[in-house]
């Protein structure tokens, strides 16, 4: 991924892709204290826009902020690295991936005199599952291993050292022929996925969300909270069994990266009909038509690049 053509955003400049390098005592490295986003830039009949920037951004701060990290870019800068990136790699899509980390100042725990570097790179990243999963829906499994306790890490910084815990979920829900994990809380309630926030629809026509205790606010899960009020569902964020999901008549993940995917089958189990349900399959076209530009709704969730 280090050796192509490009440019990546680092500390206020734009350098070759090949050069955007860091020194191995990079302090983040060793402790994982980090935060990032996760943006996706959309093409449509006004160029690449990027969906809910400023949202993005925001989180990106308040990440930094819970792990008392000072970034040393304004908001506003590092929007502006991210229309710049998308825009001089020449990308009509893009996912982007800013990011904020300690250097090699010092090392140890107690390291006090540690500068915040910010990158931010673009590059082309379709689909994040395999394409027919959109129709189709994923097989997942409950994960073995347990969601961050507010109490561990700090659940509503999008933090580099939280993906640990993702990256084993996802490993071993792969390895046993699943596409996803799906994390319970440390009371067993669901959470979420390793990296996609769950909905579910039960029969009484309701859509149903864990509250953000343990799970990522993330920023889809808030774009589908808007788009089933436009609808007249009713979304309720309430703990969640998984023998619920077991019975439910829809399910689908949301994220940047997944967009809206629909769940047919849970610990072997078959949700619902075992296909994209219908709310699940509306949610999905309002989510694409929103970010293409297709829609009138909502026009400030997109930034142009240019
Ligand atoms: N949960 C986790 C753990 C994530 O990494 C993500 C992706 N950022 C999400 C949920 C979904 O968040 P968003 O919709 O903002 O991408």
């Amino acid at each position: 991924f280090a050796d192509r053509d490009g440019v990546i955003w680092l500390d206020g400049e734009l350098i070759p892709w090949r050069e955007a390098q860091t020194h191995v005592l990079t302090h983040t490295l060793h402790y994982g204290m980090g935060v990032f986003e996760g943006v996706r830039a959309y093409e449509t009949d006004n160029g690449a826009q990027i969906f809910r920037l400023q949202e993005h951004t925001d989180r990106l701060f308040r990440s930094a902020h819970i792990l008392g990290m000072k970034i040393p870019f304004t908001k506003e800068q590092i929007n502006e690295a991210q229309k710049q990136v998308v825009r001089e790699n020449n990308l009509s899509s893009a996912y982007l991936r800013p990011m904020c980390f300690y250097g090699s100042e010092g090392m140890g725990l107690r390291a006090d005199n540690l500068k915040v570097h910010c990158m931010v790179a673009a590059w082309e990243w379709p689909s994040y599952m395999a394409p027919e999963a959109k129709e189709q829906g994923i097989k997942i499994r409950t994960s073995s291993y347990t969601r961050h306790h507010v109490n561990i890490t700090m659940c509503k910084a999008k933090a580099n050292g939280n993906y640990m815990n993702s990256m084993l979920a996802l490993r071993e829900a792969l390895d046993s022929g699943c596409e996803e994990a799906l994390l319970l809380d440390n009371e067993g309630y669901v959470a979420e996925g390793s990296g996609e926030n769950i909905f579910i629809l039960k029969d009484d026509g309701i859509l149903y969300t864990p509250e953000l205790t343990s799970c990522l606010e993330g920023i889809t899960r808030d774009t589908i909270f808007r788009f089933a009020s436009e609808l007249g569902i009713e979304v309720r964020e309430k703990r969640i069994t998984r023998d619920e999901v077991y019975v439910a008549e829809e399910a689908f993940f949301t994220g940047t990266a997944a967009e809206v995917l629909p769940i047919r089958e849970h610990d072997g189990r078959i949700i619902g009909s075992g296909k994209r349900g219908p709310v699940t399959a509306k949610m999905q076209s309002m989510y694409f038509d929103q970010v293409s530009g297709k829609r009138e709704q909502w026009p400030e969730w997109l930034s142009p690049v240019k």
